[in-house]
């Protein structure tokens, strides 16, 4: 006995779209504004000295008045946790500027 196997009666027209909306454009970071939170993303806040999200191990300058707060391990260079007090590279390079006196 032969099976007849009927033929697909139509294939479904396939509607190909280009989407070419995928521009990934960087915003300029600007790190002259002192006042802290202005520059945060609404949706997403922005850390550390590269103005990323945070993702990973992330560090925190112990400087209060530091903008930026945490900070990405590789960002800083630092592979574990610093024991004691750290400070981010912008605040420790501010640090010493301002120490001029010495007892
Ligand atoms: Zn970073
Ligand atoms: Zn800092």
């Amino acid at each position: 006995m032969n099976t007849l196997i009927p033929s697909n009666p139509s294939t479904s027209t396939s509607n190909i779209s280009t989407n070419s909306a995928t521009s990934t454009t960087e915003p300029a970071v600007t790190l002259d504004q002192t006042a802290e939170g202005e520059w945060f993303d609404p949706n997403e806040p922005r850390y550390c000295l590269c103005n990323q999200v945070s993702y990973g191990d992330m560090v925190a300058c112990d400087n209060e008045d530091c903008p930026f707060e945490w900070f990405h391990y590789p960002c800083v260079n630092i592979s574990s946790s610093p024991k004691g007090k750290w400070y981010c590279p912008q605040c420790s390079s501010s640090m010493k500027r301002r120490a001029s006196r010495k007892n």
